[in-house]
């Protein structure tokens, strides 16, 4: 499946301005990688431009863990099933917004083929009772993770004489008459022309781009984390939208989670999450209670914590609990503040004392006795203040007391192009640009506008990116 189906190309160290290129990759993470072995695979030859150097590339991929993919029997990294329709239904109540049914379709269709290529690319994954994450039965997790899996694409991509020129960022597309005629590069801060028969564009989305995200957030963006790539600076998509390339999806809207307030401005990853917000209170840089920590104690509890937080003041927040709560949640890769009295506490956050001591102390009162009449936990709800926390309502009473500073941690962008079911751009009139193909968060919004479901950014990027490798290398005559 991977052999490659011609005499292999040696790889390309540097660009070749009298070369056309059948294929050119803008963008070397999960995306891009897919939709170039895919083409290499179809007899084209291809070139990866990835603007990072080696060491940072492949994107936010390399953070992700698991892939959603319907299956109708259990499987070697999968239990049970998980068919197309409870696929569709789990997606239905998430997506929102202006997504394409036509091309949802092909995303869960084609996800039920996924594994079999990727693991024959040398991707692996984990088996469901060996693994350190608990065993999913929608989603199979890597084994090392996004990381492992970029290392094994880019040593397929080389033995199939794929091109890479790393620190190469595309400028911008020259698109005339539906068609992409000529794209602007930078090598190391050095400007050149490529040509190229056809391009598909997988540099992801504008997360990364701080002043972009100012224009929906205001200055409170200077205080989100980006949790991917520093390199999703959006100069692609914005240029292929100044060019009337179809959008999709709100940019005013990102995916993001509660980090931990000590994790780097960018790339922090997976570990920097903090989810511990239901078995305590959060409090605001005032040390008040602004949200019922017991509205949501399932997994997208992250997301809503993220949203919360980036609305108040300042975009941060902490969670405070005591000894009861440990080990219920997954920590965050920081040790978490520790201390023998609320007030402590308090000044180590650099709250006011008196306030969280005070707010402590009313939510004390509210909260049932510890195990109230031998209730679960989970049904333990305040009374008489507001707002009430109806969930894991214990008091904060048993030291030590621990907290996190909470800050925004943002994922991805919900904005991108709109593409057809052969993952061709589409144009503001309707028809698609003839030789540009998209794949990845820079089209994700076309299934998932909204809202996020574990494991399907990677599901995207591996189906569109096979499909516009293949629908690349087949305009380009192969
Ligand atoms: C912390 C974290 C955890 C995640 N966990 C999961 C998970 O478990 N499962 C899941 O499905 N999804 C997960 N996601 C989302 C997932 O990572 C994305 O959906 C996926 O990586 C998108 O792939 P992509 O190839 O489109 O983008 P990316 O992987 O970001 O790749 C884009 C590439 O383009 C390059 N680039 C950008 N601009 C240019 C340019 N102008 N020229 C050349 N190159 C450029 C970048 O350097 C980058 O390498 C996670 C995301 C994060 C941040």
């Amino acid at each position: 499946m991977c052999n490659p189906p011609m005499p292999l190309s040696p790889p390309l160290a540097a660009l070749d301005p009298l070369r056309i290129y059948d294929v050119l990759i803008l963008g070397g993470g999960n995306a891009g990688l897919c939709a170039a072995i895919a083409a290499r695979q179809a007899g084209a030859s291809v070139l990866v431009l990835e603007q990072a150097p080696r060491s940072l590339r492949g994107g936010n991929s390399r953070h992700a863990r698991n892939f959603r993919v319907m299956h109708d029997a259990p499987s070697e990294y999968l239990h049970a099933v998980y068919r197309r329709n409870e696929y569709w239904n789990d997606l239905a109540q998430v997506r929102g917004g202006n997504v394409d049914e036509g091309i949802a379709r092909v995303l869960i269709t084609e996800s039920a083929r996924v594994i079999p290529w990727m693991t024959d690319c040398g991707a692996r994954f984990e088996r469901p009772q060996s693994g350190v994450l608990t065993a999913s039965r929608k989603t199979a997790f890597l084994l090392g993770g996004g990381k492992a899996l970029l290392n094994a694409y880019y040593r397929t991509a080389q033995r199939l004489g794929i091109g890479i020129l790393y620190g190469t960022e595309a400028l911008s597309l020259r698109i005339k008459d539906h068609v992409a005629r000529e794209i602007t590069v930078s090598t190391h801060g050095h400007a050149q022309t490529v040509r190229a028969k056809t391009v598909v564009v997988a540099s992801g989305s504008f997360q990364a781009n701080v002043g972009w995200l100012k224009r929906y957030w205001g200055e409170a963006a200077d205080h989100f984390s980006i949790r991917g790539t520093v390199y999703a600076n959006g100069r692609v998509l914005a240029n292929l939208l100044d060019q009337g390339a179809a959008s999709i999806g709100n940019p005013a809207t990102c995916h993001m989670v509660a980090v931990d307030g000590r994790a780097p401005k960018y790339d922090g990853g997976i570990v920097t999450r903090v989810g511990c917000m239901p078995f305590g209170i959060v409090v605001d840089r005032n040390g008040r209670r602004f949200y019922d920590e017991g509205a949501n104690i399932g997994p997208s509890r992250y997301s809503l914590w993220g949203q919360l937080v980036a609305r108040s003041p300042g975009q941060v927040a902490y969670a405070v609990s005591d000894a009861k709560a440990a080990g219920l949640f997954r920590p965050s890769i920081y040790p978490p503040i520790q201390a023998r009295t609320i007030a402590e506490l308090a000044r180590r956050f650099a709250v006011d004392a008196d306030t969280l001591v005070e707010t402590v102390r009313t939510f004390n009162q509210a909260a049932g006795p510890v195990l109230a009449g031998g209730a679960a936990p989970s049904a333990c709800r305040t009374e008489g203040i507001t707002p009430p926390k109806t969930r894991w309502a214990l008091r904060i009473d048993t030291p030590p007391f621990t907290g996190y500073p909470l800050r925004p941690g943002v994922t991805f962008s919900y904005l991108g192009v709109k593409v057809d079911e052969r993952a061709r751009v589409l144009m503001t009139d309707g028809r698609p640009a003839a030789n540009v193909f998209a794949s990845g968060s820079i089209m994700a919004a076309n299934v998932i506008g909204q809202g996020y479901l574990a494991g399907i950014g990677m599901t995207i990027g591996t189906v569109f990116g096979r499909i516009a490798g293949r629908e690349a290398a087949r305009y380009a005559g192969y």
